[in-house]
């Protein structure tokens, strides 16, 4: 059957009207990458490259980045999607060799993009990296920046990133500015990933890391919900996926996918899951439940309410 099909681990991710999700794999290391792929990530919606970088004393060389990104690039077929997100350290993940000194809200400091430019050094190094492993491999990454916050920073990184031979920028869009203002700051780039973790804190103006706080942390936060619809309705013909963990949901999948996101990116383990419940919906059904939860109060009238019109199997 076709909807089995749609959800074995190699397919493609298909609605039943015949709508093209792509649907790929977080890694966090080189060695993670063959396995996304075996467990059906037709692509990598997000390399964390920070574990080049951490617990280290020096900076990665060139050469060692260069062979990192190569591997991960051709772990994939040709034209897959492989998303590389530039380093995204600083305040609570601070590097040995570019510390810029304590701050009293790590999470609101001088993190992601921030540190890029004051440290321009690391950020062009990466890019060196990244265009030499793109000519290694006839590959064509796409190439993001964290934490970018305005139109200027996305400009920034955008003529850095094709001064250093990146054809294909983007930025990720985890800061509430950036998704309310998408039309003005995707105006740069050609793709946007929203990191949905991120986009909550800084919406919900709660610590991430505060187990306590996990009621307003959640992605079925309505606010969020709309934020990401905010993304998309400016993004014109971009391109936006979304890499946070709200894509590893089934049920907020489908969610998403109503409000316009076509790219979804999660742990390995979850893409079965994923798959599945996509290849029971049309668009038109994404649509309704993403409505459904948009109209909600609360994030557990959300999921309710995007539950009750969800095919039973999600
Ligand atoms: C996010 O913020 O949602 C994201 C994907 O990035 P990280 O979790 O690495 O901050
Ligand atoms: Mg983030």
């Amino acid at each position: 059957r076709a909807e089995v099909l749609a959800s074995a681990p190699d397919g493609d991710a298909t609605l039943t009207d015949g709508e093209r999700i792509l649907v790929l794999a977080n890694i966090g290391n080189p060695s993670d990458a063959p396995t996304a792929k075996k467990k059906g990530a037709e692509g990598v919606g997000l390399f964390r490259t920070e574990f080049l970088f951490l617990d280290r004393q020096d900076a990665p060389t060139i050469d060692e980045q260069t062979e990192a990104y190569a591997t991960v690039l051709k772990t994939f077929d040709e034209g897959a999607k492989v998303v590389f997100r530039t380093l995204d350290a600083g305040a609570d993940k601070p590097l040995a060799f570019a510390n810029l000194g304590a701050e009293e809200n790590p999470a609101l400091g001088r993190r992601g993009l921030r540190l890029s430019q004051v440290r321009t050094d690391l950020i062009d190094a990466q890019l060196e990296a990244l265009a030499k492993a793109a000519e290694q491999t006839g590959r064509d990454p796409y190439v993001m920046a964290p934490m970018v916050a305005t139109k200027a920073e996305a400009e920034w990184f955008s003529s850095r990133a094709r001064a250093a031979g990146i054809k294909t920028v983007g930025i990720m869009v985890e800061v509430p500015s950036t998704a309310l203002r998408s039309s003005q700051v995707l105006e740069p780039v050609d793709f946007a990933s929203i990191g949905t973790n991120d986009l909550t804190q800084y919406a919900m103006a709660a610590d991430r890391l505060q187990g306590e706080l996990a009621e307003l942390l959640t992605p079925w936060q309505p606010a969020v919900i709309q934020l990401v619809k905010a993304t998309c309705d400016g993004a014109g013909e971009r391109l936006i996926g979304v890499c946070g963990e709200a894509a590893g949901d089934p049920l907020l999948a489908l969610v998403l996918v109503g409000v316009g996101i076509r790219s979804l990116s999660m742990a390995a383990g979850k893409i079965t899951a994923v798959k599945a419940a996509l290849s029971r919906h049309n668009l038109e059904q994404c649509r309704r439940i993403a409505d459904a939860a948009l109209a909600a109060c609360s994030p557990e009238e959300a999921r309710t309410a995007a539950l009750k019109l969800a095919d039973p199997s999600v």
